[in-house]
C-alpha cells in the first residue's frame, strides 16, 4: 500500500550552492547529508512538514543525476512514495503493467529500501518507492 509522499527529489548541479537557497526557501536546516555510492549521488535532506526535500548532486558523470542535468538545468527529478511493504508493492505494480527499474529493492539514502519505476510507464514521471529499514 502506498502511504504518503515521503519526499520529492530535486537535482542540483552543486550541493554547496543549493543548500543555502533551499534552507532559506524552507526556513529549515539540512538534517542529513549522505553519499549513495551505488547511485553516484550525494544527497541532502530538509524537512517540509511531514514530507522531505531530497537534494541530489552527481558524484560522477555516469550518475543518473549527471545525465539528467545534461538534459535539464536541474529542478524536479522524482517523487518518492512511502510504502508499507516494498516487495508486495513491486509485485502489485508490475502486475498493473508498470515497468520496474529495480525488480528487487536496493539500499538507498536516509535508511530506506528503495526501488524506482520506469518513467515510460508513468507518463514521464520518475517514481521511487521507499520503505524504512527496520533494522
Ligand atoms: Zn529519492
Amino acid at each position: 500500500m502506498i502511504k504518503r509522499i515521503e519526499h520529492l527529489g530535486i537535482a542540483v548541479d552543486n550541493l554547496e550552492s543549493a543548500l543555502p537557497i533551499f534552507e532559506a526557501l524552507l526556513g529549515s536546516k539540512v538534517y542529513k547529508e549522505e553519499i549513495v555510492v551505488s547511485e553516484g549521488v550525494r544527497t541532502a535532506f530538509l524537512k517540509v512538514g511531514e514530507s522531505k526535500i531530497e537534494l541530489l548532486e552527481a558524484t560522477n558523470k555516469d550518475s543518473a543525476i549527471a545525465k539528467f542535468l545534461a538534459k535539464n538545468k536541474g529542478g524536479f527529478h522524482h517523487i518518492a512514495f512511502e510504502v508499507d511493504n516494498i516487495n508486495e508493492e513491486l509485485i502489485r505494480l508490475e502486475s498493473e503493467g508498470f515497468q520496474l527499474i529495480h525488480a528487487t529493492p536496493k539500499s538507498g539514502a536516509d535508511n530506506k529500501r528503495i526501488a524506482f519505476l520506469h518513467p515510460k510507464s508513468t507518463k514521464g514521471l520518475l517514481v521511487e518507492l521507499c520503505q524504512e529499514k527496520t533494522s
